[in-house]
């Protein structure tokens, strides 16, 4: 297992589902994590607890990272307690799923606002002081949906596909100063964001699923932390399929 001892690293949307899975996988690793999350204070302090508990060195900060105030706030948090910043995953994400016809231009806004817009205004923050240090590992949470596209989801689709194409344009800008910048595409894991998902989508999902199960908050975590770390040094400007086959 790739260690991350000594790193200090941000997880945006850190306190439920994805997120809480790959805080406590990197500081399972040994890396400091800042568990970054928007209105559930109480879920963010779990996972601190939890990281405490096994022996490792986390908090929780409050920030929406959508907005200019909260990302930079959020980025400046972390440089000022541990005075850098080694590994930013860029998970936060919301839905609003809808056809298009029964689309609101608010609902298309608030997807790509949380999903791409945070992710390129975190990115940006985190640049700053990494390049100063000539290292960093940014891991940007995207989707099936934004390769493949998926119907319903024409804002989720377009901000996830937008993250592809940040990350690749990111990763050329920063590879000089050693600085890797790569996606994880998941299919579909049972999170908050998907658990009210019609149980007859749920089966025909199942059905296209060659591994034949959902994905876990695991087998996310365990892909970026392999990006995260010293062994994926080498790897820059890529998107790391987790989906069990389903996009192929
Ligand atoms: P989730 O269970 O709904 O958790 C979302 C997390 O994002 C929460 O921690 C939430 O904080 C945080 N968040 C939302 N908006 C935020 C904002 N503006 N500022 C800061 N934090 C914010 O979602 P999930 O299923 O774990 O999804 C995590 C990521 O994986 C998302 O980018 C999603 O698109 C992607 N993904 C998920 C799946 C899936 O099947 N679940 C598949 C592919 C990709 P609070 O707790 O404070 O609300």
């Amino acid at each position: 297992m790739a260690q991350l001892t000594d790193r200090i690293a941000i997880v945006t949307g850190g306190s439920r589902g994805i997120g809480r899975g790959i805080a406590l996988e990197l500081a399972k690793r040994g890396a400091t994590v800042v568990v970054n999350y928007q209105s559930n204070a109480a879920a963010a302090e779990e996972v601190v607890e939890q990281i405490k508990a096994g022996g490792g060195t986390a908090q929780a900060v409050q920030a929406d990272v959508s907005t200019d105030e909260g990302a930079n706030a959020l980025i400046k948090a972390a440089t000022d307690a541990y005075g850098k910043l080694d590994i930013l995953v860029n998970n936060a994400g919301t839905t609003r799923d809808n056809l298009i016809m029964l689309m609101k231009p608010e609902d298309f806004d608030t997807v790509i606002q949380t999903n791409l817009r945070s992710t390129w205004l975190c990115s940006k923050a985190a640049v700053k002081t990494m390049m100063r240090k000539r290292y960093g590992r940014i891991i940007n949470i995207t989707s099936i949906s934004g390769i493949a596209g998926n119907a319903g989801q024409t804002n989720y689709s377009a901000s996830k596909a937008g993250i592809i194409g940040l990350t690749k344009a990111l990763a050329r800008e920063v590879a000089s100063r050693s600085i890797t910048v790569n996606a994880v595409a998941p299919g579909f894991v049972l999170t908050d964001l998907t658990k009210d998902l019609p149980p007859e989508i749920t089966a025909q999902l199942n059905q296209n699923i060659p591994l034949g199960r959902w994905g876990s908050v695991e087998d996310v975590a365990l892909s970026t932390a392999f990006l995260a770390s010293d062994e994926a040094a080498y790897i820059t400007g890529h998107v790391l399929v987790v989906d069990g086959g389903m996009a192929m």
